[in-house]
C-alpha cells in the first residue's frame, strides 16, 4: 500500500492551486454576495482544463483521472469556501462522465466539447416536490412518439437551472416511461435549459449562492429521441453511477474547505490572547484543533479511497463514495462550528468569511447528493444484506 501521490497527481494539485491563487481569489469573496460565479473564471478554469477534467481529450477535455478529480475538486473549495464554485465543478465533472460514458456518439459531440471549455453547464434533475431519496418515485413522465420523447411534470431543487439557461447546457434528466415499472420504468434524457416548453423558478437559498436553485417546469418538453442517454428505461442505474460518483468529489470539496478553514482557525488561535494567554495554550482549544485535525485526515484518507475505488472499476465504489459522503460534511461542519467559535464574536460578521461555509456545508447534510440517511441505509445494506 502506497500512501503518496504520484508526480503527476502533484502536479496537478501545484498547478490547479496556482491557477486558483490567480483567477478564482480575486472573485472568491464576490461570488456569495453577488450570486454569481464569473463566466471569465469559467472559460479560464476551461481552459485550463479543470471544469469538467474527466471528459475525454476527443471532445476537447484533459481526461484525468478520478483522483485527479478529487484533488481539484479540494483545491476549488480551498479558495472558493462558499461551495458555489466547487457545487458547479463536481455537477459539470459527474455528469458529463456519465454523458460520456452511457451517451451515443451524436449527444456527447454535441455536447461535451463545449462543457470541456467551460461554456456550457450540465448537471442533474432528479428530485420531484414530493420527495428526492426515493428516486425511482418520480412522476414527471416522459412518451416516446415520433423521434422524440415528450416530457410533462416538475422536477425541484435543480442546481444550475439558472446558469445552464444563461451560459448555455442542460440537465440529465429522469423520466418515467413505464409508469408502472418502478426503479425498471425510468429513462435519462438529455434537455437543454433552452427547450420550448420549460418554466423555470429560481429557489431563495441560504447558501452556496453563486449557483441557483430551481423548479422546473415542463410542459410538453419535445426532445430529440438522440438525447435519450444509453438504453430506455435503464436511466435509474446511470443515475446511481452518477451519484457514486459525484458524492466522491462532494466528500472531497468537502475536505478542502475543511482544511481551508482549520488553517484559517489555527492562525489564529496562535496570535488570538485571552487571560494573558494565547488560545493555543488552552488545552480546551488546542486538544479540538488535534481531535478535529484526525478527523480531516481520515476524511481525506476514506475519500482518496473511494476515487482510487473509481479509477480502478471497483464494486465496492458505491459503498466508500457513500461513506465518504456521510463522513466528510460533517467533518467540514464541526470544523467550521469550531474555528467560528474560536474566533468569537468576529465571527458572526460576515467580513470573517466563515458564516458562508457552514451555510453553504449545510446543503450537503440536508439532502444534495443524497441525505446523509440515504448513505446510512446503502452502507448498512452492504453490509447486512438488508
Ligand atoms: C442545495 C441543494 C441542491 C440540490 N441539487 C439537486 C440537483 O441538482 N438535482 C437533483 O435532482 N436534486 C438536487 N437536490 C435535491 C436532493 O437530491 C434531495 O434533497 C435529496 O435527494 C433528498 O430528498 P428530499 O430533500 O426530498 O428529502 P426526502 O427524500 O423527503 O427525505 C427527508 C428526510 O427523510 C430521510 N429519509 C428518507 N428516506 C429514508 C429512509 N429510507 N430511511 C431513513 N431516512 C430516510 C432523509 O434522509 C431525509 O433526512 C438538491 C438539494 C439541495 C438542498
Amino acid at each position: 500500500m502506497d500512501f503518496s501521490f504520484s508526480e503527476e497527481e502533484q502536479l496537478i494539485r501545484e498547478t490547479t492551486a496556482e491557477f486558483l491563487k490567480r483567477y478564482l481569489e480575486p472573485v472568491a469573496d464576490s461570488i456569495d454576495t453577488n450570486e454569481k460565479i464569473p463566466e471569465s473564471f469559467l472559460m479560464a478554469a476551461g481552459s485550463h482544463g479543470i471544469i469538467s477534467p474527466l471528459i475525454d481529450t476527443l471532445y476537447g477535455g484533459s481526461k484525468l483521472s478520478f483522483m485527479d478529480a478529487a484533488i481539484i475538486s479540494e483545491e476549488i473549495a480551498k479558495v472558493d469556501t462558499s461551495m458555489a464554485t466547487s457545487v458547479y465543478y463536481l455537477l459539470n465533472t459527474s455528469w458529463a462522465y456519465i454523458l460520456q460514458k452511457y451517451g451515443n456518439n451524436f449527444i456527447k459531440s454535441k455536447i461535451l466539447p463545449d462543457i470541456a471549455i467551460g461554456k456550457k453547464f450540465i448537471g442533474i434533475a432528479s428530485t420531484e416536490a414530493s420527495g428526492g431519496s426515493d428516486v425511482a418515485a418520480i412522476k414527471t413522465s416522459g412518451e416516446i412518439k415520433d423521434g422524440k420523447i415528450i416530457i410533462n411534470g416538475e422536477k425541484a431543487y435543480i442546481s444550475g437551472g439558472i446558469e445552464a439557461k444563461n451560459n448555455g447546457g442542460g440537465h440529465l434528466t429522469l423520466v418515467k416511461t413505464d409508469k408502472n415499472g418502478g426503479h425498471k420504468g425510468i429513462t435519462m434524457v438529455y434537455v437543454p435549459a433552452d427547450s420550448p416548453g420549460i418554466e423555470m423558478y429560481k429557489i431563495n437559498n441560504m447558501g452556496r449562492m453563486g449557483i441557483s436553485t430551481c423548479i422546473i417546469r415542463y410542459n410538453n418538453v419535445e426532445i430529440p429521441e438522440e438525447n435519450i442517454i444509453g438504453k430506455v428505461n435503464k436511466g435509474f442505474y446511470y443515475a446511481m453511477d452518477g451519484f457514486n460518483h459525484a458524492r466522491i468529489l462532494v466528500a472531497a470539496a468537502c475536505n478542502g474547505l475543511s482544511d481551508s478553514i482549520l488553517e484559517k482557525g489555527l492562525n489564529y488561535i496562535k496570535q488570538r490572547s485571552a487571560f494573558g494567554k494565547k488560545l493555543e495554550e488552552f488545552q480546551g482549544v488546542s486538544f479540538k484543533f488535534s481531535e478535529l485535525k484526525t478527523e480531516l485526515e481520515m476524511s481525506k484518507l476514506l475519500t482518496y479511497k473511494a476515487a482510487y475505488l473509481a479509477d480502478t472499476d471497483s464494486n465496492d465504489l458505491y459503498i466508500y463514495s457513500a461513506m465518504s459522503k456521510f463522513k466528510a460534511p460533517q467533518i467540514a461542519l464541526d470544523i467550521v462550528k469550531n474555528v467560528m467559535m474560536w474566533f468569537g464574536a468576529y465571527s458572526y460578521s460576515t467580513e470573517a468569511g466563515l458564516e458562508k461555509s457552514a451555510r453553504g456545508i449545510f446543503s450537503y447534510l440536508v439532502g444534495a447528493e443524497g441525505a446523509l440517511n440515504i448513505m446510512n441505509l446503502i452502507i448498512s445494506k452492504a453490509f447486512m444484506g438488508l
